[in-house]
């Protein structure tokens, strides 16, 4: 049987960046993934900042085009915010996967393509990983000192299916890959667009981003939950075939591919973050945003958490992943449950009204204040300029309240015969 120090299973963003990792650090890893090849699975639309590129150190190669502008569009509004410089790329997905498991190999670790994880059992103080080639009936066995899930939403390690009792909050994803004539692609290029409110995605929202010159990508995500005032929703791809009708104005366009995928997002992080020797990472524990529903980058920095306690364990310093759970939270907890509380009203509370004024607020905010928003979740520019406006509002009420109460002894006093 052959031995690993470390078995990552799942070639996503976070397993191809926590083996990439691993790798150059001198480490006997497997990469293991189910599919044959990443355009198989090449569901996300890939949207990053700018700061991705050179912090992970991505080649060009794997970005499909840069954006410097963003664009939001409610029923009724439409704002805009842009800059001279690229404040983004959208990667191409496929390509980036490729990439990360091409550099595992090159530091003369191993990929497996077409291998499904199916169990993994403790035998005489080593941890054995099976494995289920594509198109091949028998099982491979490995061993390794340390198991990593990075199976992303389905968490096919740590929590297998059957084991799933925590609260999830499950939203659904599809995208058309369209081809457009360069005179209509130009219209879209260079910009982020996201249309949110009822006539776009109530539950969730759409967006249009430019892939490549004369290919976009239009998707809609809607979260699984009831809304408190939308009884009625229609299919996601009802959605996307509005916005090719209405907001792209019926421009000639091919469907190159459809695909699309599921977030599922624990409430509260209380995923398992490890188990012994196991260890999770990305998706797997919810580092997927529910706000704007980006999950690359935040899955490429969990995965560096977690390779500092691997190596930790593997050179005796460490004896369990307490510490990785709890670093962790450090890092995500208090932004990713403000993005929850958010992200549930914003997509299963609001009113249409209330989109339209809260877009229309967001007017106020600088370019720089509306990416620490969006990628950032750093909600304090907003809380800055909306303090005086609900200062004002609560102010009002305080008069109007202390008004009633006036009125209301001067009649018992009426009432009374005092005067
Ligand atoms: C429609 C959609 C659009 C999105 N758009 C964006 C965006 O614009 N920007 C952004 O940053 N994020 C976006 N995301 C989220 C982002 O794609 C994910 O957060 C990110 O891919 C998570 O990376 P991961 O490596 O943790 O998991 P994944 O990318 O899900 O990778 C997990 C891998 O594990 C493999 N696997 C699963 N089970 C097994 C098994 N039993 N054996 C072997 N392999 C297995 C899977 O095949 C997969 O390749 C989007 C997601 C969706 C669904």
């Amino acid at each position: 049987m052959r031995h690993f120090d470390v078995v990552v299973v799942g070639a996503g963003p976070s397993g191809g960046h926590c083996a990439r990792q691993l790798a150059k650090s001198g480490k006997k890893v497997l990469l293991a993934e189910q599919h044959q090849t990443f355009a198989q699975n090449d569901f996300s639309s890939a949207a990053t900042p700018i700061e991705t590129l050179e912090r992970y150190n991505l080649p060009s190669d794997v970005v499909g085009s840069l954006w410097q502008k963003i664009v939001i569009v409610t029923t009724n509004i439409h704002q805009s915010w842009e800059c001279d410089e690229p404040l983004g790329a959208v990667l191409n997905f496929a390509k980036l996967r490729e990439f990360l498991a091409q550099e595992v190999q090159r530091q003369g670790s191993e990929v497996w393509m077409g291998h499904r994880y199916i169990q993994s059992a403790q035998e005489s103080g080593k941890t054995i990983v099976e494995f289920k080639p594509y198109g091949n009936s028998e099982t491979v066995k490995v061993s390794t000192q340390v198991l990593v899930d990075a199976t992303g939403q389905i968490r096919a390690v740590m929590c297998p299916p059957k084991q799933q009792h925590l609260l999830y909050l499950t939203g659904t994803g599809t995208e058309y890959l369209i081809e457009v004539g360069s005179s209509d692609y130009q219209k879209y290029a260079e910009k982020l667009t996201f249309l949110l409110g009822n006539k776009w995605r109530p539950k969730g929202y759409s967006w249009i981003f430019p892939m490549e010159p004369n290919l976009l990508r239009v998707g809609s995500i809607q979260w699984n939950r009831p809304h408190k005032i939308v009884e009625k929703t229609s299919s996601l791809r009802t959605y996307i075939e509005l916005i090719l009708k209405d907001y792209l104005q019926d421009i000639p366009y091919k469907v190159v591919n459809v695909h699309g995928g599921v977030f599922k997002y624990c409430s509260g992080l209380q995923d398992t973050y490890y188990r012994n020797n196991t260890i999770a990472i990305g998706d797997a524990v919810s580092t997927v945003n529910m706000l704007g529903g980006e999950g690359i980058r935040h899955g490429m920095q969990s995965a560096e958490i977690a390779c500092r306690y691997i190596e930790g364990y593997l050179s005796g310093k460490q004896v369990d992943f307490s510490s990785y759970q709890q670093e962790m939270h450090q890092t995500y907890k208090k932004a990713w449950d403000w993005s929850e509380r958010m992200g549930i009203s914003k997509y299963l509370e609001y009113s249409d009204q209330f989109i339209d004024r809260g877009v229309t607020y967001l007017n106020q905010l600088s370019t720089d204040e509306i990416l620490q928003f969006i990628f950032e979740y750093n909600f304090n520019p907003i809380y800055r300029r909306f303090l005086p406006y609900l200062r004002y509002k609560l102010s009002g009420k305080i008069h109007n309240l202390i008004g009633q109460v006036r009125s209301g002894f001067t009649n018992i006093n009426i009432l009374k015969g005092v005067d």
